[in-house]
């Protein structure tokens, strides 16, 4: 049965955004373009910026030659993952302790609820297309660290170093400040850095030391895909692994339904599986927008029990199928 929806409440019907910034008047900027047919073929990528912009038109292009929500996504992802500029996706992402850029990054087909991701992939400029591949040609999620890298080049991969000078220099800067009150990767110390005046100075387009890119779509037969990809937390153990390639946490795509990505501290997202849970409060019938801020709620309400101080850092973008 076809839901009619006036072009007025377009927007809150067929995407949503949600943001750690939820209690104060602010939200993420997300790229979006659709139709005028309701939301066939749309697509959104949680990147707003020039990088993103490209990536979103990639996209576009793919689906109004017909082409699959699957490929248009995967487009779009790899725009964002090889721009050198980027410093939270792919190549050009900041490093882990060790000066090593380990990539995170999964795939959803909501048609056939087919998932592939990698985690702690080294050396490959464009891990949303491994995690494709994953989804595609095996029946595994999750490839991790030397198997996800082992399966990227035997599918033809070339492996690359993915530390920019930009990257390595902001890396340096970080153990050049670290002091015996640090821990790695804890979110107050990255601020710490940040609010240097000689590191803002230095690194002026550095807004923070995370970071990650969402895409989504719809296409023209109502298929809906979605990708995550990060280079994840800055500066993180060799070895952690964030929210974006965990299925029902950085992502969660079903046809039915709608789709849903995270970025932001990808520790909440797991312990909270809050794509899943975005997907669930949209088929209980609350619209993205609403669930995205659900999502925000919950795992605000957790942790303000514990810490009356939390202020979440998480971000959350959303699509449903309106039909
Ligand atoms: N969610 C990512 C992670 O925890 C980082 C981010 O999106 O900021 O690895």
């Amino acid at each position: 049965m076809k839901k009619s929806v006036s072009r007025r409440n377009f927007f809150n019907q067929t995407i949503g955004i949600g943001a750690g910034a939820l209690l104060l008047p602010l939200f993420p900027k997300i790229n979006l373009r659709s139709s005028a047919d309701r939301n066939k073929p749309l697509i959104i990528t949680s990147h707003s910026n020039e990088t993103g912009q490209k990536a979103m038109e990639t996209g576009w292009e793919v689906l109004m030659k017909g082409g699959s929500a699957v490929d248009a996504v995967e487009k779009a992802a790899n725009i964002i993952e090889v721009d050198p500029e980027d410093t939270s996706v792919g190549y050009g992402g900041l490093p882990n302790e060790r000066g090593v850029v380990q990539l995170d990054a999964s795939f959803m087909d909501g048609k056939t609820y087919s998932a592939g991701a990698v985690a702690c992939l080294e050396n490959i400029k464009t891990p949303a297309s491994v995690a494709k591949l994953v989804m595609q040609h095996t029946d595994h999620v999750i490839l991790v660290g030397t198997g996800a890298l082992e399966f990227a080049k035997a599918w033809g991969f070339a492996e690359e170093n993915l530390l920019t000078e930009k990257a390595r220099k902001i890396w340096l800067r970080w153990k050049e400040e670290m002091s015996p009150a640090d821990d790695w990767g804890a979110p107050e110390h990255l601020q710490n850095i940040m609010k240097k005046e000689s590191y803002r100075k230095d690194f002026p387009d550095i807004e923070h030391h995370y970071g990650t890119t969402n895409v989504l779509a719809i296409d023209t037969n109502g298929d809906i895909a979605g990708c995550t990809t990060t280079s994840g937390l800055s500066f993180k153990l060799n070895g952690r692994i964030g929210d974006s390639p965990i299925i029902g946490a950085g992502l969660y795509v079903d046809n039915e339904v709608g789709a849903a990505g995270a970025t932001g501290r990808g520790e909440d997202v797991i312990k909270s599986c809050a794509s899943y849970y975005i997907v669930l409060r949209m088929k209980e019938g609350r619209t993205p927008q609403q669930a995205c801020e659900d999502a925000l709620r919950m795992i605000v309400d957790r942790y303000r029990k514990v810490n009356p101080d939390y202020f979440p850092s998480e971000k959350f973008v959303a699509i449903n199928r309106v039909c």
